[in-house]
């Protein structure tokens, strides 16, 4: 088993860290908050007091930070000055895909290897070890990022070179938005319409207008399977992380001259939730936004 560094132990770093020593690796764990190293000691890691001491001798380096400005400024400080020759750094983290290439390039001038290895699937998949990670990289990167994944996931899928990791995540994520925005968009007409709600989900979860967005996560407390709508919106996938990765496609998509209107048009149903004070719940609730009659 390897020595591994893991900077960044939040809401998904920390059962992303467990899991790893759950596995038998050395977990040299760091994160600003001391609640969060107090959590990764009670879950079997080593807390370290800084960035440079996790990454020291390690043979893996994996950071679950919030945003691309937090991941540049640990590679430049911490991780790549003091990485070891040959050190695989994994970036779990989700972010620009400029930002995810740059930090690549500056791995690779010393001699490094790095993958961008954003991940699927929440808290509770954090938590499990049944992530999905989409990597971007080298083909020599991918495998020695491979085993690590595997550790703390269920799904390691190699998207292509680096940064494509990223560009998956994005895509993925405002086809998510979009999808969402629609289903809520289709139960307020049903309803209208005096259609009685599980008949509809009974019919469209079985026919064209099926996505995930529907019969997984419905977003109508008391139809479909168990979702947070049936938690008042609490736990989930929060609408402020959705705003987050829905900037970053819009970003990325007009860099890139790519048209993007719907998921353009859920960016900004989600900025709207934000302002209203709703981030913190789950995205599904973006519904009720659409719930006032039209003027
Ligand atoms: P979080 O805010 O709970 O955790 C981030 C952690 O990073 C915090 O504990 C913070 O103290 C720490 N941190 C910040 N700067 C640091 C630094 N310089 N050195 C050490 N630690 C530092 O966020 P999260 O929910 O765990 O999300 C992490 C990443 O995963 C984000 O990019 C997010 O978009 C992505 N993501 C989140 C989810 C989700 O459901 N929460 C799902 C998929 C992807």
């Amino acid at each position: 088993m390897a020595r591994v560094a893991f900077i960044g132990l939040g809401n998904m770093g920390g059962g992303m860290a467990a899991n790893l020593a759950k596995a038998g690796h050395d977990v040299r764990a760091f994160d600003l908050s001391a609640d969060a190293l107090d959590r990764a000691k009670a879950a079997g890691c080593l807390p370290v007091d800084g960035a440079a001491a996790a990454v020291d001798g390690a043979e893996a380096v994996i950071t679950m930070l919030p945003a691309g400005t937090h991941v540049e400024a640990v590679y430049t400080e911490a991780a790549i000055p003091n990485a070891a020759p040959g050190a695989i750094l994994i970036d779990c983290s989700t972010i620009d895909v400029a930002t995810a290439r740059r930090v690549t390039e500056a791995a690779t001038l010393k001699g490094l290897l790095a993958v961008d290895a954003p991940v699927s699937g929440g808290i509770s998949a954090a938590a499990g070890g049944t992530l999905t990670f989409m990597v971007g990289g080298t083909e020599q990167s991918f495998e020695r990022a491979e085993p690590f994944l595997q550790a703390m996931g269920k799904a390691v899928i190699h998207a292509g070179s680096s940064g494509a990791g990223q560009a998956a995540k994005i895509c993925n994520n405002m086809l998510l938005g979009a999808t969402m925005v629609a289903t809520c968009e289709a139960f307020v007409l049903a309803d209208k319409l005096g259609l009685n709600l599980q008949r509809f989900y009974d019919i469209s979860s079985v026919s064209s207008g099926q996505s995930w967005s529907m019969t997984t996560y419905c977003p109508v407390p008391g139809v479909g399977p168990d979702t947070p709508a049936d938690h008042d919106y609490q736990g989930g996938f929060a609408a402020a992380l959705m705003l987050k990765d829905l900037r970053l496609a819009l970003a990325a998509a007009s860099e890139a001259g790519a048209a993007t209107p719907m998921g353009a048009r859920a960016a900004e149903l989600y900025e709207q939730l934000a302002a209203e004070g709703q981030g913190s719940r789950d995205f599904s609730v973006v519904g009720q936004l659409l719930r006032a009659p039209a003027a």
